[in-house]
Order: C-alpha cells, then sequence, then structure tokens
C-alpha cells in the first residue's frame, strides 16, 4: 500500500502482501510501490555502512566498496523471502525461509561479499544457497557463481526464483557443499554461509592461488568466528579472525 501523507510517500509493505497475498502481485505491483521498495533498500544501505563504520577496526576497513552498496541497493531482498515476511524483507535482520533456515542479515551479506574482493567475470563458489539472495548480489556484481544447497526444496525454489529474476549467472546444485565442486574449480573466492567447525580441506584445495574463503567456524551451540582464508600459495594459507558471527550449521555427513 502506497499512501501519502504531510507530502511524503509511505509504504506499508504488509498491506501490499496481505492485499495481493502472493509475490507475484508484488512483481505487478505500480511503478510507485517498486520505487518504495527501492527507497527501503537505500536506507538498509546506509544502515549497513553504519554498522560497518562500527566494527571498521574489526573488519579492517572503515567503508565497502561502491559496488557491492550498489549491488545490495540493487537487489530485491523482497523477492527471496516467504510473503510472511516480505513487510520485514529491508530490516537488517536474518529472517526465516522455511526448513528450520535463514536468509542472512544484509550486513553480513555485504561485509562477506566486500571481503572476497572478487571483480566482475570472477568466479565464486557458495556452499548454502538458502534463499539464493547470496548469490544474487554476487551476481549482480557481474560474478559467476556455483552454489550449493543441502535442502532439496530450498535447492529448487532459489533455482527458480534466480531464474525468475534473470540471475543467469547464476547455477544450483542440491547436494552436500563441504566437498565443493571439484569440477568447476579452481575459484577465485568461497562464501560459506553455514557455521563449520572447522575449515573443510576439500574446499581450501578449490581456491586460486591468491584466492580467498570467508566461512563462519564454531560450535553450532555457540557464537562462532567469521574466518578469512587467503591461499599464499600451492601449499600455503594464512587464515584471519574477523568477528563474531551466529550462523545455522553446516549439516551433512562430513
Ligand atoms: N546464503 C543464503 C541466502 O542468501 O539466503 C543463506 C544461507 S542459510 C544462513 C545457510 C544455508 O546453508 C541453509 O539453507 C542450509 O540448508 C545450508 N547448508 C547447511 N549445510 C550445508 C551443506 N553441507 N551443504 C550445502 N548447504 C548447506
Amino acid at each position: 500500500m502506497i499512501s501519502s501523507r504531510n507530502g511524503q510517500v509511505k509504504w506499508r509493505p504488509l498491506g501490499l502482501a496481505v492485499a495481493c497475498g502472493a509475490l507475484l502481485c508484488l512483481a505487478a505491483a505500480p511503478a510507485a510501490a517498486q520505487d518504495a521498495f527501492a527507497a527501503a533498500r537505500a536506507q538498509l544501505v546506509g544502515e549497513i555502512e553504519d554498522d560497518v563504520r562500527r566494527t571498521a577496526e574489526l573488519l579492517k576497513r572503515a567503508a565497502l566498496r561502491d559496488e557491492v552498496l550498489g549491488a545490495m541497493r540493487t537487489v530485491p531482498r523482497h523477492r527471496f523471502v516467504p510473503p510472511a515476511e516480505v513487510d520485514r524483507a529491508y530490516l537488517n535482520r536474518p529472517l526465516p525461509i522455511g526448513h528450520g533456515q535463514t536468509i542472512s542479515q544484509p550486513y553480513i551479506v555485504a561485509i562477506m561479499t566486500d571481503l572476497l574482493d572478487v571483480d566482475a567475470g570472477g568466479r565464486v563458489l557458495e556452499i548454502g544457497t538458502g534463499s539464493g539472495y547470496q548469490a544474487a548480489v554476487l551476481a549482480a556484481l557481474d560474478i559467476d557463481v556455483w552454489t550449493i544447497e543441502i535442502i532439496e526444496p530450498l535447492a529448487h525454489e532459489a533455482s527458480q526464483r534466480l531464474d525468475t529474476l534473470g540471475y543467469d549467472r547464476v547455477v544450483v546444485r542440491h547436494g552436500d557443499g563441504y566437498y565443493g565442486w571439484p569440477e568447476q574449480a579452481p575459484f577465485d573466492g568461497i562464501v560459506v554461509t553455514a557455521a563449520a567447525s572447522h575449515i573443510p580441506p576439500p574446499l581450501v584445495r578449490q581456491l586460486k592461488v591468491g584466492g580467498r574463503m570467508i566461512i563462519p567456524v564454531g560450535s553450532r551451540f555457540a557464537v562462532q568466528e567469521l574466518i578469512l582464508v587467503t591461499r599464499d600459495g600451492d601449499d600455503s594459507f594464512s587464515t584471519r579472525q574477523l568477528l563474531p558471527v551466529r550462523f545455522v550449521p553446516l549439516t551433512g555427513g562430513h
């Protein structure tokens, strides 16, 4: 719903979702509603920039690259959440996406994308497709993305959603991402969006020399640490602890 008061356009997404009853309807919403979504994204990017300034010491950067902020301003997060969550799509929070899983907090998506430091035309492997949102943000930077999801219905839904939205640089596979995607290796970057108990050796081997992996490591029952892994040479790697995070666990039989 769009209403105007004191010359200000107000966006009431819950009303819109209820009135339409489906995301499909949002896609067909009037241009003014799409402008309101864009305004909500712009406000969210401002909040992400504030959070980055607050965590600058840990991240070792005071601001994210303009291209990353541009991608966050572009990707329609409201199309990646269930209808019941559309009104919260532009809050800087993780949200439920079904099957006990979540779409990550936008600040986390933005910093993980930035810290990967992959240029347009680069190749990234994502472990934990979830809704497909992180993959879409990478694709918006003209990065080719291979992404693996262990829960089959989520993999199927994300694949369909990314196709519908035109993110044709993303390929989704159902499977256990612990073992990576050796047929497509090596990658410039790997982003793991579920918490692992350790850094998976198969993933490290699939990084190019100079490539980077961002991965939350730690117990599923505690706060984890976001780690940046850099492949410095054929047999040498370095790691840097970034900041405390909380992710759903990396599951599977490994
Ligand atoms: N990147 C997602 C997004 O943008 O919506 C959010 C990911 S959610 C925090 C973590 C996802 O990792 C879940 O969908 C979960 O099913 C998936 N996952 C957990 N263990 C996995 C594994 N071994 N291989 C692949 N996916 C896994």
